[in-house]
């Protein structure tokens, strides 16, 4: 009992007569599309199993010998018999390296010990009028920088790195491996030396061969009127140094605004709610506000209803972007008293009297809802 030999042929999509260099444009062509790195979907790395096999049995001449006599070399005795490409790839990327030049296509050389340092953020809290006008804050922080003993080089007073003894300096190996390609160079990154081609043998007391040691330092960061809280600022440069006393990352300042006790901020406007006497708001007043913009007075016109909302133009927040400012919002509560002497009530049943309110509801002028339903 045998299985029926794979087509080899058809899965690399070459015809019976394909010489080597036509069955390699063939699986190079192939595995472009369907590598891994390339092609995530599971169905194409089953393909690209397949096709690699398939060119591991075309391109070795003893294998493709016995598919030409109609046998399958990857199917050797009965027990071996159903998925031939069931078994492991432990030299693909050996191939792939051979076709693509270098794992998963790095750089070639020494990569440099001196790296770009990361950003860093702080917090900085202010009160609304800093945010509204803008002011300029000294802030302390912690960051990397360069190493003062070494400047960055990492190495003790006196020395400097040695050039790595394992990979004479390239800061990667290389090493030849037997394939079914037949002999493939690989290369990898230098154990030794981390990629970098030197060694430091005597390291900076100071900070360890990094280049680079923590301090605190302290700044001054210039605060544009109108920001809002979250907003970041950003200090080109003032961020971390990097390992070997690599370019600092930048700083970000992030803005949170303290609440405020009065004004509440909706963008560029401000909102605040101001207690009224009933009297006041019939009789109309003037009253004064404390605003951002220092003292401010109401003009509170006779018969101001419940809820009724003053709008003070350009006293709310400066635009960030662009000139001019948001407003400032009031709103009105007007306050009903609760507690009346003697003298105070008779007034004011005086007054309902006068109006004709004593029974609000069931006069014919000022029926409300529960009179109209009466009715
Ligand atoms: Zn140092
Ligand atoms: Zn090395």
């Amino acid at each position: 009992m045998r299985d029926v030999a794979t087509d080899y042929y058809g899965i690399l999509g070459v015809d019976r007569g394909a010489d080597d260099a036509a069955l390699k444009k063939a699986y190079r062509k192939l595995a472009r599309e369907l590598h891994p790195d390339v092609n995530p979907d599971p169905a194409a790395q089953e393909r690209f199993k397949q096709v690699t096999s398939a060119y591991e049995v075309l391109s070795d001449p003893e294998k493709r010998q016995i598919v030409d006599l109609g046998g399958d070399p990857l199917q050797t005795g009965p027990g071996a018999a159903g998925n031939p490409f069931a078994q492991g790839f432990g030299g693909l990327g050996d191939i792939m390296d051979a076709f693509f030049g270098g794992g998963g296509g790095g750089t070639r050389g020494p990569r440099s010990r001196v790296r770009q340092g990361a950003d860093a953020l702080l917090r900085i809290d202010l009160d609304l009028a800093e945010t509204a006008f803008g002011t300029t804050r000294e802030i302390t922080l912690d960051t990397a920088v360069v190493c003062g003993t070494c400047h960055g080089e990492g190495a003790a007073a006196g020395t400097h790195p040695a050039t790595c003894e394992t990979c004479r300096g390239r800061g990667e190996v290389q090493s030849v491996q037997r394939s079914f390609l037949g002999q493939v160079m690989t290369t990898r990154t230098c154990g030794r030396c981390g990629g970098v081609g030197s060694v430091i043998e005597h390291p900076c007391g100071e900070c360890g061969g990094d280049g680079r040691v923590r301090a605190r330092r302290t700044l001054s960061v210039k605060i544009p009127a109108g920001v809002e809280h979250g907003m970041r600022i950003r200090l080109t440069g003032e961020g971390e140094v990097g390992p070997g006393g690599g370019p600092a990352g930048d700083l970000y300042v992030e803005v949170h605004e303290k609440p405020h006790p009065v004004f509440t901020r909706d963008g560029d406007d401000l909102h605040c709610r101001l207690s009224l006497p009933m009297t006041a708001a019939a009789l109309g007043t003037t009253m004064k506000l404390d605003t951002l913009d220092g003292e401010e007075e109401l003009d509170i016109s006779p018969g101001t209803q419940p809820d009724a909302v003053l709008t003070l133009r350009a006293r709310g927040i400066p635009h960030l972007r662009g000139t001019g400012r948001g407003d400032l919002h009031v709103h009105l509560d007007i306050q009903v008293p609760t507690r009346l002497t003697e003298e105070q009530e008779g007034l004011l049943r005086q007054l309902a009297k006068l109006r004709g309110e004593e029974q609000p509801g069931s006069s014919g002028k000022h029926q409300g809802l529960f009179g109209r339903k009466r009715r």
